[in-house]
C-alpha cells in the first residue's frame, strides 16, 4: 500500500513507546498492540526491541509483565498520539483499574524526540522512565545513546536490584505472526 502523506504535514521522529502486558497471553497482547500501532496511516514503525519479562513494580499480587519498546515516526501531535494509544488500549479491552495493577495492555509514550510536554494528561519524557529498568533497557537496545537529563544508560546504576528484568530469547515481534 502506498501511503500518501499530505504536503506540509510534519512527521515527528525518535518517538519511543513502552508496550507492556501482564494479563492473558501477554506476549500476544504486545504483538497485537504493535500491529495495531504500525497499521495506522500516521505511523511508521522503525524498530521493535526484544521482549523482556519483568517482575511487577507494585505491592499488588499479579503476574509478571512482558515489556518491550518500539520506535516510531508519528504524523501528528503528542496529544493525538496519546489519544491514539489510549484508543488501542480500550479496544483491546483494557479497563482502568488500580494504579499499577494488572493490565491487558499498557502503552506509554516514553520519549518524543527532544520534546518536553507537561500537561495534565501527558508528561513527556514519561515521568517514570528513569526509574524503570523494563522501560530503559528496551529503549537502549534500539538506541544506545539516548539522553534524558543525562545519558539514559547512566540511570541504570541508580535503580535497585529488586527489579528483575530478563531478556527473552524465544519470543520476538514478527510482522507475519
Ligand atoms: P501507568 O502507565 O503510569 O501505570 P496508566 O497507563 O493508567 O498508568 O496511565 C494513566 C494516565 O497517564 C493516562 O490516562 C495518561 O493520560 C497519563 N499519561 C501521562 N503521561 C503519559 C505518557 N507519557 N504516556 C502515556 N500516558 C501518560
Ligand atoms: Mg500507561
Amino acid at each position: 500500500m502506498i501511503l500518501l502523506r499530505k504536503p506540509g504535514q510534519f512527521v515527528d521522529r525518535k518517538i519511543f513507546i513502552g508496550v507492556g502486558s501482564n494479563m492473558g497471553q501477554s506476549d500476544k497482547n504486545c504483538i497485537m498492540a504493535i500491529k495495531m500501532i504500525s497499521g495506522d496511516f500516521r505511523v511508521n514503525l522503525r524498530s521493535v526491541s526484544s521482549f523482556y519479562t519483568t517482575s511487577p513494580v507494585s505491592n499488588i499480587e499479579q503476574g509478571d509483565f512482558i515489556n518491550c519498546a518500539i520506535e516510531i515516526d508519528w504524523n501528528g501531535t503528542p496529544m493525538e498520539l496519546l489519544q491514539f494509544l489510549n484508543g488501542i488500549e480500550a479496544s483491546m479491552g483494557r479497563v482502568r483499574g488500580k494504579k499499577n495493577g494488572p493490565r491487558i495492555i499498557d502503552l506509554d509514550i516514553l520519549l518524543y524526540g527532544s520534546k518536553i510536554v507537561n500537561e495534565d494528561m501527558l508528561t513527556i519524557p514519561h515521568k517514570e522512565l528513569h526509574r524503570r529498568k523494563f522501560a530503559i533497557l528496551p529503549c537502549l537496545e534500539i538506541e544506545p545513546d539516548l539522553v534524558l537529563t543525562k545519558p539514559l544508560a547512566s540511570f541504570l546504576s541508580e535503580i535497585g536490584d529488586d527489579q528483575k528484568v530478563t531478556r527473552l530469547e524465544h519470543i520476538a515481534f514478527s510482522e507475519d505472526d
